[in-house]
């Protein structure tokens, strides 16, 4: 049975008596299979699973979607109940930043917060960062998980670990994704009519791109221009960023490399704006 918790005390009351190890995974709630996913992983490896949902103010700029974001808390209970969570923490904004100091921003390091959705999203990360510091600290769990799909996340995360040298163990998990190839994301409940069907291209071009690299008909450089090309075609669909970036720090890749990096992208499609990413 879950238990549904809004206040820290609560939550430290009901800790006192859960076994370790505690796995934590971070959400905004929507929970969908990539979701899922994270819990499963965590209910492999930890006694305790703690699922939190929590729409964070501080990684949305004022031009973003925050207040669209898709909240269903009910639904969310009910698929941490069939998924076996212990607890599903849920609290408001007010609990969470009880005071300034509570919210005084992360610095990321620039390498990491200027690329990929740090160019057009110039706060988020530090937003994340500083969100994830706080629960890391309210909960301390032995482990934490990330889903693959918010790739350079997972890296300002191990950053964050790192730096503040927390003893939590950060885990990855693979994208979920639709049979269509399309990434589950809590943000696709916003495409409306044919911005489905659009929003598929993202996944096509990545692959587009992977698979011409495999075959070595294309080098990074060329199937990043080819990609583009293609999306330029596609009707009500706006790319922000097609990249290519090293799995291992998110440097940039030369055009010699054929291993060990990915394709990202980020696309608007309407005013929704979607990521994805496809290892090479
Ligand atoms: P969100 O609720 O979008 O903030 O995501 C919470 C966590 O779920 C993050 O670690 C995401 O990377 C992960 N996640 C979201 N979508 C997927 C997916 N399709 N596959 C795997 N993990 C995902």
């Amino acid at each position: 049975m879950t238990k549904l918790i809004k206040t820290i005390e609560e939550l430290h009351k009901e800790l006192e008596s859960l076994p370790k190890p505690v796995g934590l995974v971070p959400t905004m709630g929507a929970l969908h299979n990539g979701h899922i996913s994270l819990i499963k992983a965590a209910s492999e490896e930890c006694k305790t699973v703690i699922v939190y949902v929590f729409v964070n103010p501080l990684q949305f700029a004022p031009n973003e979607d925050y207040k669209e974001y898709p909240r269903d808390l009910d639904r969310d209970l009910k698929k941490c109940q069939e998924n076996n969570v212990h607890i599903l923490f849920a609290p408001p904004v007010e609990e969470v930043y009880q005071d300034e100091s509570n919210k005084a921003l992360v610095e990321v390091p620039y390498n990491l917060s200027s690329i990929l959705c740090g160019k057009t999203r110039r706060n988020h990360f530090s937003g994340v960062a500083t969100v994830i510091k706080r629960f890391i600290e309210l909960i301390k769990p032995e482990n934490i998980y990330f889903g693959q799909k918010d790739y350079q996340q997972v890296h300002v995360i191990k950053w964050l670990v790192k730096n503040f040298q927390f003893p939590t163990i950060v885990r990855e998990c693979p994208i979920v994704r639709e049979d269509s190839g399309l990434a589950l994301s809590s943000r696709n409940k916003r495409l409306k009519g044919d911005q489905k069907e659009i929003a598929l291209n993202l996944y096509k071009s990545l692959n587009y791109a992977k698979q011409n690299m495999k075959t070595g008909i294309f080098t990074p450089g060329k199937a990043i221009l080819e990609s583009i090309v293609f999306l330029s075609n596609v009707k009500g669909l706006e790319v922000e960023y097609f990249e290519a970036r090293k799995n291992e720090d998110l440097s940039e890749v030369s055009d010699k490399e054929r291993k060990n990096f990915r394709f990202f992208i980020a696309a608007k499609v309407g005013d929704v704006r979607l990521i994805d990413n496809i290892e090479v």
